[in-house]
């Protein structure tokens, strides 16, 4: 390992995780706050540095141009996102924008110049702490969302997206042409498999699908003391019995199937009150499309025809996202070529690149993160496990571009 790169490039990364630091550690970089603002100036600041210009579209991504000889090829581009969860790390996010300057950085160094221009990418609102929904920049730039859409989300104090984008000044008017070769997004894995089979590169073959619910199950309000039992219409007691096929269902489906109970709501939210209703929420996840929608039918079976008085409504749906080839190929030979251990893997998390890959060939390079740990002040990252990560990302765009 080069330990002068090194020390520039962790500078770098702790004196982004500056703007915005927790006392526990981690970062709070809401999209589109101050913080938010600051980040994306010190990125802006960083790429001029090396020779880029820095475009800013409409819904406020970050574009950092290194223009090659030939500012007809396609580009290459690198990319990630600068926000971060109210309680998030120093290093989900902001290590695959910076690795992005890291990757000019070398080149510079090594004399080499390229024909194809270089693309590093500042996502906007990839979190969706703030906004719903995640990933909305990469989404307008691939035109999952339209502009009007992702303009209208509110906050949840009742502040319009668009006017968060202005009032930071990143209501931009610029952009880049879609006309990309590669796109490559380097992250943390967010996940224990790396660490625990002991390999510092996860070649990211996928996204697995996701489906999210709203459910909610309607019943009597009744007095918790005078009401007996059996003449109760309680919506706790459905809402058990359909949170228990659910998890028998997804142990069905074990390794691979996910399925997450986030949050529970019951209404009037009195103790001694039998709830009129309940209102839960349902993320089910699997890398196979086939199975998930497997996990979906038997979830519309229970609801529809198994429970009574249970509405369900699917409030989203992004099905398994194989990577490309070409981008899955260029990764996996750079972790051949380097000697770094690397396993093939599928994402359990949404990234940018879902969105990205709509539009170009995309891929992923994971590295390991201690004890699995993200979304979490403690997430942690080893300057060893970060230095193959940008080693592979290095060699993976040297071989796309000429
Ligand atoms: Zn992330």
């Amino acid at each position: 390992m080069n330990t002068h790169r090194m020390d520039n490039f962790l500078d770098r990364l702790f004196r982004m995780a500056e703007i915005g630091a927790t006392r526990a550690g981690g970062v709070c970089r809401l999209t589109l706050s101050d913080e938010d603002k600051m980040a994306r100036g010190l990125f802006s600041d960083w790429a001029r540095g090396l020779g880029c210009r820095v475009e800013v579209d409409q819904i406020g991504n970050q574009f950092a141009v290194k223009q090659g000889s030939d500012n007809q090829a396609p580009a290459v581009l690198i990319g990630s996102h600068l926000d971060s969860q109210p309680t998030g790390g120093k290093y989900d996010g902001a290590l695959g924008v910076l690795a992005g300057l890291e990757v000019l950085s070398r080149l510079k160094d090594e004399g080499i110049s390229h024909k194809n221009p270089i693309i590093i990418a500042n996502w906007t609102n990839e979190e969706g702490a703030r906004f719903s929904p995640a990933m909305i920049g990469s989404g307008v730039f691939a035109g999952e969302f339209s502009l009007t859409h992702a303009y209208k989300q509110n906050d949840s104090e009742g502040v319009n997206l668009k006017d968060a984008l202005s009032r930071i000044g990143y209501l931009g008017k610029g952009g880049i042409e879609k006309n990309i070769k590669a796109s490559f997004e380097l992250h943390i894995e967010q996940g224990p498999v790396l660490e625990a089979e002991k390999k510092q590169i996860g070649v990211v073959t996928g996204v697995q699908g996701i489906r999210w619910y709203k459910i909610s199950v309607t019943g009597r309000e009744d007095h918790a003391g005078t009401a007996p039992m059996n003449l109760r219409s309680d919506p706790v007691r459905t809402m058990n019995a359909l949170i228990s096929d659910f998890f028998n269902m997804a142990d069905d489906y074990q390794p691979e199937a996910k399925l997450t109970i986030g949050t529970i709501k019951t209404e009037p939210q009195s103790i001694n009150t039998v709830p009129g209703r309940v209102t839960f929420s349902l993320d089910i996840r699997h890398p196979n499309e086939a199975v998930l929608e497997l996990m979906h039918d038997e979830i519309i079976h229970s609801c529809t025809h198994k429970y009574k008085d249970v509405n369900l409504e699917p409030i989203w749906h992004s099905p398994h996202v194989p990577f490309h080839k070409d981008c899955i190929n260029a990764i996996e030979n750079a972790a051949i070529k380097l000697e770094i251990p690397y396993r093939k893997m599928v994402s359990g998390a949404g990234h940018d690149s879902v969105y990205v890959s709509r539009i170009a060939p995309a891929g992923m390079i994971f590295i390991p993160c201690r004890n699995g740990i993200s979304h979490n002040e403690a997430e942690y990252a080893s300057p060893e496990d970060i230095e193959a990560g940008l080693s592979v990302l290095y060699e993976a765009v040297k071989s796309m571009i000429k």
